[in-house]
């Protein structure tokens, strides 16, 4: 029964899709195509990830749904119609951009839709339903998961994620902005043992590539970070930039550049924490030992450890021997 329920939710989701889809090429799709041509993704590129048009409208999908036999609680169920004051439905997702979100098996579990203009919130997400929990999904993994690249690209967003295919990185997914899971690990090690984290570079994205280290650490993946230089205006003002933004502006040859020289796990770290300090006073010397010593103490391969023990005294100036002493006191505060 709980399984025929669930058959049900993926049907009307697939029906979904296929609507959202045909309405794309529709005269009444029309804004959300213009938003695509504004965004430089190709019709090829939006038939290879099924991207949609919701209507400006407040019950396009669920007079299309109810016509093929979808129920009203049904449509509630999957989270794609809301209930108002008066228990009347209306379509949650309106006027925008569709992303149908496909797991790894090919089902549509779930939507993203973005708007076309600033208003808020920009994204909408489907809900949790009995097909969807977004801690075990990453959207883009049922096509990156066919890619003959040897790793996968973690970024942050939908149209990062159709931005890198698009210019030939078929190999990204997203986590659609929130932290990456242990499930979501879990999932990845079935198709690539070789992880490239590429977060947004705002303090956000910093912050979220500290979490996926932390919960890749010492895991069986090699992990590498690609950092994407901040972009500087003809006002000479330093600004963020994400993948989409970096490849629309600098080239798919450029980010393959940038993909060949990304750091590993642990240099992006002491970069971090190197970057923090001026090295030219003795008191931030010692502090970024103690701080540095800290991260090395937690590598768990010993070779590892001891090469970039060797590096991190380099950057101190002092000698290996005594950054390896203030490692094994680091790795004895952690017991
Ligand atoms: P765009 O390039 O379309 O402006 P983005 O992908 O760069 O959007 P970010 O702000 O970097 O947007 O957010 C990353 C991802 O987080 C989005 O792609 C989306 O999946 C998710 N997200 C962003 N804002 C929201 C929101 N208000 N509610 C839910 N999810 C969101
Ligand atoms: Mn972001
Ligand atoms: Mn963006
Ligand atoms: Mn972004």
């Amino acid at each position: 029964e709980a399984g025929r329920r669930r058959q049900r939710l993926l049907d009307l989701n697939r029906d979904a899709a296929r609507f959202y889809y045909q309405m794309l090429q529709q005269p009444e799709g029309r804004a959300v195509q213009e938003y695509l041509d504004r965004r430089k993704i190709r019709r090829a590129t939006a038939v290879n990830f099924g991207l949609g048009a919701s209507l400006d409208a407040w019950d396009a999908l669920i007079l299309a749904m109810t016509k093929k036999g979808y129920t009203k609680s049904e449509l509630l169920e999957a989270g794609l119609a809301v209930q108002n004051r008066n228990g009347g439905l209306y379509d949650k997702f309106r006027n925008r951009l569709i992303f149908p979100v496909i797991d790894v098996r090919g089902d549509v579990v779930a939507f993203g839709g973005r708007v076309l203009d600033k208003s808020e919130p920009k994204y909408m997400n489907s809900q949790e339903t009995p097909v969807y929990s977004k801690r075990r999904v990453l959207y883009g993994l049922n096509l990156a998961k066919k890619s003959k690249r040897s790793n996968i690209i973690l970024c942050e967003g939908n149209i990062d994620v159709v931005t890198l295919h698009q210019a030939g990185f078929d190999n990204a997914v997203a986590s659609m902005g929130t932290a990456l899971t242990v499930e979501q690990t879990r999932l990845l090690s079935r198709f690539t043992k070789e992880l490239v984290l590429c977060y947004d570079n705002d303090n956000a994205g910093k912050i979220a590539t500290e979490r996926a280290l932390e919960i890749l650490n010492n895991s069986e993946f090699s992990v590498k970070v690609l950092q994407l230089p901040r972009r500087r205006t003809e006002d000479g003002e330093l600004v963020k930039q994400d993948a989409d933004d970096f490849i629309k502006l600098q080239g798919k040859d450029a980010f393959e550049a940038l993909l060949t020289g990304s750091e590993n796990g642990i240099e992006f770290r002491m970069a971090q924490v190197a970057g923090k300090y001026d090295l030219s006073s003795d008191e931030a010397r010692v502090a970024y030992c103690e701080e540095v010593s800290a991260l090395l103490a937690a590598l768990a391969n010993p070779v590892e450890r001891e090469i970039y023990t060797t590096r991190a005294a380099e950057t101190a100036k002092i000698t290996p021997e005594v950054m390896r002493l203030e490692v094994q006191r680091a790795f004895k505060r952690r017991l």
